[in-house]
């Protein structure tokens, strides 16, 4: 079998893993960089399928790798898109309580922006209407944050592509990874005519998203770690419904749970999205009907949710009652009328967009991590619960990543 060798194989061609290309290339301009993706194109996982918020880091606990990352990544990520010219709506965003017991969160969340370093004030109710004449808070307060804004995620991917390709990053895409020999730092891999090949590697990232816990396994890590892919269905608002709409409006979410709850976000495009939801998928690329149930995963995933909901985990019981049901249309809806009181079910159109979750499950804790994680192999480093916002993070979570990694001894 033909062999070959790269200085360090990117697994996964995703924000995670093109962002790590990215900085890499700027550290080490001479480095043979290659990027393997299973599928034909890049952007069909979370990285072509979420929001396209950058967020501003109000949500994270001060200290956890997102707070570290978040503010940073969004301000280049931001003058990243401006300065490659695409679209980038400037519209803020809003979050207000969606019940009156909510209000005291605001000054948690504030506390937390602000020693994140992000930009983030609170407003009265004049000031709220001003922002979301068609918004309700319950309590007459509410937080704004003026630099959030709006990519699109997929136009994101094609030009970081593009700039890689002409920096001389390769690309591998359709290639599957058959087998993985750590201790020799080699993968053979497999491309979409079935021929095989062995790739040698001086240092291994892995950033496959929803699978990344799999590829960790076969490197003999994140054992009693599981991804648990949890759903986010999208609806636009019809633009015959009378709504404005120029800025985020989130609910102050619960922060038991990575979850930010259901938002509406005006996209570059002029078109409005509410979403998304969080509830169980029955495999992790099942994004409609029976295309990719794992049935094993899917029994495994019920006796998880099971235990939490027992153990109530986390007060995984309120998460349970307020999300887990949103894909049933007027729950969904109901859920959104806390903030958009005027809204009615004809103003929902189904929406083409829906994205899956790599959430990470630590069986040891039995809990939903919230953090980012990274794992160190021999010659290999591990990128697991990428959840939001690595995509809006991504430039500085690459470059943590790399400070953090064995890589630089290669
Ligand atoms: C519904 C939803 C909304 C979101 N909204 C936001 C938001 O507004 N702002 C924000 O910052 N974040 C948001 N996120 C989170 C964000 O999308 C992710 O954090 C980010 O995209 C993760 O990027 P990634 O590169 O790790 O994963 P991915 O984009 O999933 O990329 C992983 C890639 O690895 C490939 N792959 C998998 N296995 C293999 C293998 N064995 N070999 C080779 N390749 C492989 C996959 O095909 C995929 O292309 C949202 C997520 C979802 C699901």
């Amino acid at each position: 079998m033909n062999t070959t060798h790269s200085d360090v194989v990117i697994l996964g061609g995703g924000m995670v893993g093109l962002a790590l290309a990215h900085q890499l290339r700027e550290r080490h301009p001479d480095l043979s960089i290659i990027v393997i993706e299973k599928e034909p194109e890049l952007g069909r996982h979370s990285s072509g399928r979420n929001s396209g918020v950058l967020h501003a880091g109000i949500y994270y606990p001060p200290g956890t790798l997102k707070a570290q990352v978040c503010v940073d990544g969004a301000r280049r990520l931001r003058a990243w898109c401006e300065e490659e010219g695409l679209p980038v709506l400037a519209c803020g965003k809003v979050i207000a309580p969606q019940a009156p017991e909510l209000d005291g969160q605001l000054e948690l969340l504030l506390e937390r922006g602000k020693a994140n370093g992000a930009e983030v004030q609170l407003i009265d109710q004049a000031e709220f209407q001003r922002l979301v004449p068609d918004g309700r808070t319950a309590s007459g307060r509410a937080l704004w944050s003026p630099g959030t804004c709006v990519v699109k995620p997929k136009l994101v991917l094609q030009r970081l592509e593009q700039r890689l390709r002409e920096r001389g990053v390769n690309f591998a895409p359709a290639t599957r990874v058959a087998q993985v020999q750590p201790a020799a730092r080699t993968l053979t891999l497999q491309d979409r005519s079935g021929s095989g090949h062995t790739l040698s590697y001086g240092h291994l990232f892995n950033a496959t998203g929803l699978q990344a816990d799999r590829v960790a396994q076969a490197f003999g890590l994140a054992e009693r770690c599981t991804l648990l892919p949890f759903k986010g269905l999208y609806w636009q608002l019809d633009p015959r419904a009378l709504f404005r709409f120029t800025t985020n409006l989130y609910p102050v979410p619960d922060l038991n749970v990575p979850f930010l709850g259901v938002h509406v976000t005006p996209s570059p495009d002029g078109t409005i999205s509410l979403g998304p939801t969080a509830i169980p998928a029955w495999g992790r690329e099942n994004y409609r009907g029976f295309e990719g149930v794992e049935p094993w995963m899917a029994a495994q995933f019920l006796g998880d949710l099971a235990s939490q909901w027992w153990r109530n985990a986390g007060g995984f019981r309120r998460y349970a009652r307020e999300q887990a049901l949103h894909g049933f249309k007027p729950l969904f809806l109901r859920a959104a009328q806390a903030l958009v009181p005027g809204l009615r079910a004809e103003h929902l159109i189904p929406s083409e967009k829906v994205g899956i979750r790599a959430q990470l499950y630590d069986r040891r804790s039995g809990t939903l991590v919230q953090d980012f994680r990274l794992e160190q192999g021999e010659g290999s480093t591990h990128v697991l619960n990428a959840i939001s916002p690595a995509f809006t993070a991504s430039f500085a979570l690459a470059d943590l990543i790399l400070d953090q990694s064995s890589f630089a001894s290669i």
